[in-house]
């Protein structure tokens, strides 16, 4: 499709990553049609109004507005969720939360509770709570907009019944919670960005509430790993995201409190330090 080809070169141009999906989804998002039905289509005239959506789109994305933005959807852990500039877009690397936590929780016997904290779009606690069905999970977020967002992804993926969303600074139990206040499995991935860091242009358009916190980007990660004890069933999984370069610093964080076994630090797939785990002792 020559549309396709125009706009892959555009963004690659551009400097955007993965040029040619970029193009797919949004030319499939405004034909209304699955990305795999483009190449069916090419002899189909798209409409004057589709026209017009998609180079809209096509301008806004070279610019650096995201493209899971301009659709209004990302993928995460196979499953679709709702995302708008008041949540941060689920990364490949928060996966890893997701695959420790599910491990832990199928080896236990019986109903488990879950909580993620710093929720966004709710991916981390949706994704668990799909692939664990004895699990139910709090999912808390300091944003109310982001509340509403998680939500809005627990009814989509028809998870509602299993996931309770609630707006929480950190580790407040908000009253929507039914269930005791200690859990199997606590996760997070918190804003860690240093204030000063560059992040892109295009990261640049998420919300600087789920990215930033302080000059070290550790403002949140402290008293997040000084309050997880106190909400974590002994023998419990403590799970959480953080930046590059902060594992030492959070090694030392969870071993201060006394209160975990030794971490284990595992690296994403670009071979970053990504993901703390924890055992409550
Ligand atoms: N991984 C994100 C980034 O690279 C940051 C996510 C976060 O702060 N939790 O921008």
């Amino acid at each position: 499709m020559r549309l396709l080809d125009w706009t892959r070169n555009y963004f690659a141009q551009a400097g955007l990553d993965a040029p040619r999906l970029c193009a797919e989804m949004l030319l499939s998002t405004a034909l209304h049609c699955q990305r795999v039905e483009l190449y069916a289509r090419f002899n189909q005239e798209p409409s004057a109004a589709e026209l017009a959506t998609f180079r809209d789109w096509v301008s806004r994305a070279a610019k650096g507005e995201p493209v899971a933005y301009l659709v209004g959807t990302k993928e995460f852990f196979s499953l679709p969720f709702r995302v708008t500039p008041d949540v941060l877009i689920p990364r490949p690397e928060t996966e890893l939360l997701v695959e420790n936590a599910v491990q832990y929780l199928r080896k236990l016997d019986g109903p488990s509770t879950v909580w993620d904290v710093c929720t966004g779009s709710g991916c981390v606690a949706i994704a668990i709570a799909h692939n664990v069905k004895t699990t139910s999970v709090l999912a808390t977020d300091i944003s109310q907009a982001a509340v509403l967002i998680a939500t809005e992804n627990t009814q989509t993926n028809k998870l509602a019944d299993r996931v309770t969303c609630a707006e929480a600074d950190l580790l407040t139990i908000p009253s929507a919670w039914p269930n005791p206040a200690e859990f199997d499995v606590i996760t997070a991935n918190p804003p860690y960005v240093g204030d000063a860091e560059e992040v892109g242009f295009s990261v640049d358009h998420e919300p600087a509430g789920a990215l930033r916190a302080g000059p070290d980007g550790m403002d949140v990660i402290k008293p997040l790993i000084e309050q997880v004890p106190s909400f974590l069933k002994s023998g419990g999984l403590f799970c959480m995201e953080f930046g590059q370069g902060q594992a030492d610093a959070v090694r030392d964080l969870i071993i201060a409190t006394g209160q975990f076994e030794e971490p284990t630090i595992i690296r994403d797939m670009q071979a970053i330090e990504r993901t703390a785990l924890a055992k409550r002792k």
